[in-house]
């Protein structure tokens, strides 16, 4: 079995990104920036007023009065200039007057008639926005590899355009395997089965990641059945995430399915907890994820190498891979008696970690009531108010 770290090493080590495709910004968030983006004009674009108020020289706010020489709103620069001892009406966004190189508020001043007196000093360049001083022309403005926020999204826009260089996204496909699985919605259960929830809880998973459009299929734990749905769909997307039939039971036919496929596994079983049965397959055309039919497990070990591994198929750079884990107290004290790293579900109330409730690898219950996860290393005891090592969930 190998360590939680060297398995995802492999993984990553095994995929890189898809290819690049142009995409309207309106199409384009939570995908990552494929180039470099380089600004091609300033912002702002001009000097402008930041208040509504008067334009004037700052070293003419002392004098007793000054006329108002005109009025320049925003969106259409009237040329105005502004002459030594006057000044201009202006607004938020408007264009600065030649020769005015500060704007007093208008709550800084009392106006009489067409002229106003300045209440409070001005000092050169006050309430004024500078040409550039946000960003300069030529200036990388998104990273390659950079994911596209809605506030990156907008700073596009703020450059006049309406398309980015994007990695694409991957084709993904989630085969849940099991002859219990019901699906929800597919009537009473007889005795022995179950509704399969992974399904939704993986396709919601992938969808956190910008993925919404998934595949979702279901095979009985049959040898054919198995081989011929993971046939079509490893040569249809570019991953694919099992569910179940990846332990040693005599009915788990993911293994022996990728074996008459010729696909090797380049890992399967992991020291962790949840999740020791992962395995990871990189195929002719595509990856396969097989995750632990239990729900706990299903979930961690999407965290842990499935989604780092997507991230990077999506063009996401190391520094948007890396897993934030920080130091939070905990409750109560925290054993772990085994052999494998083991991912403890809880809350974080008032600042400290809290189990949430039943910790075995089928309790969904405890998992959706949980907002973190702590990592508690093999034989590691963590007593009440020290810090654990936690990991925040979405
Ligand atoms: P397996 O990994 O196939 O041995 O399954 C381990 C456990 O997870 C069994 O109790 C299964 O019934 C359960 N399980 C497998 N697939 C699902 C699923 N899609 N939804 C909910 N539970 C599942
Ligand atoms: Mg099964």
């Amino acid at each position: 079995m190998i360590s939680e770290s060297e398995a995802l090493q492999r993984v990553l080590a095994a995929v890189g990104p898809l290819g690049l495709q142009t995409m309207p910004l309106a199409e384009a968030l939570d995908a990552f920036a494929g180039r470099d983006v380089i600004a091609t004009v300033p912002i702002p674009g001009f000097d402008q007023s930041s208040m509504d108020g008067y334009a004037l020289r700052a070293a003419d706010a002392m004098l007793e009065r000054l006329p108002v020489q005109g009025e320049q709103p925003a969106g259409r620069d009237l040329g105005l200039v502004c002459e030594p001892g006057t000044c201009v009406r202006i607004f938020t966004g408007a264009p600065l007057p030649r020769g005015a190189d500060a704007v007093i508020m208008q709550e800084d001043v009392t106006r009489d008639g067409e002229s106003i007196r300045c209440l409070e000093p001005v000092e050169k360049g006050e309430n004024v926005r500078r040409a550039g001083a946000d960003v300069c022309a030529g200036q990388i403005i998104i990273k390659r590899g950079e994911r596209l926020t809605p506030a990156r999204l907008g700073l596009l826009a703020s450059q006049g355009l309406t398309e980015v260089q994007t990695v694409q996204m991957p084709r993904v496909a989630v085969l849940s395997t099991g002859d219990e699985l019901v699906p929800p919605g597919g009537g009473p259960l007889a005795p022995g089965q179950i509704y399969n929830s992974n399904a939704i809880m993986l396709a919601s998973l992938l969808r956190r990641l910008g993925i919404a459009e998934v595949t979702t299929e279901h095979c009985m734990d049959d040898l054919e059945v198995t081989t011929r749905c993971l046939q079509h769909l490893t040569t249809s997307h570019d991953a694919v995430i099992l569910s179940g039939g990846v332990s040693v039971g005599d009915h788990d036919q993911v293994k022996p399915a990728l074996k008459q496929l010729g696909i090797e596994p380049d890992l399967w079983r992991v020291k962790v907890k949840p999740g020791k049965p992962f395995l990871f397959a990189k195929g002719p055309q595509s990856f396969v994820f097989g995750l632990p039919g239990n729900p706990v497990s299903s979930f961690v070990t999407f965290l842990l190498f499935v989604k780092p591994a997507l991230l990077r198929l999506m063009g996401a750079a190391a520094s948007e891979i890396e897993q934030l884990m920080l130091p939070v107290p905990v409750a109560e004290s925290m054993r772990n008696e085994g052999d494998r790293p083991h991912y403890i579900r809880g809350r974080i109330v008032k600042g400290r970690f809290e189990s949430s409730g039943m910790q075995q690898s089928h309790a969904l219950h405890a998992l959706a009531r949980a907002d973190a996860l702590l990592r508690l290393e093999a034989g590691e005891t963590i007593e009440a108010g020290a810090c654990g090592t936690v990991w925040r969930l979405d």
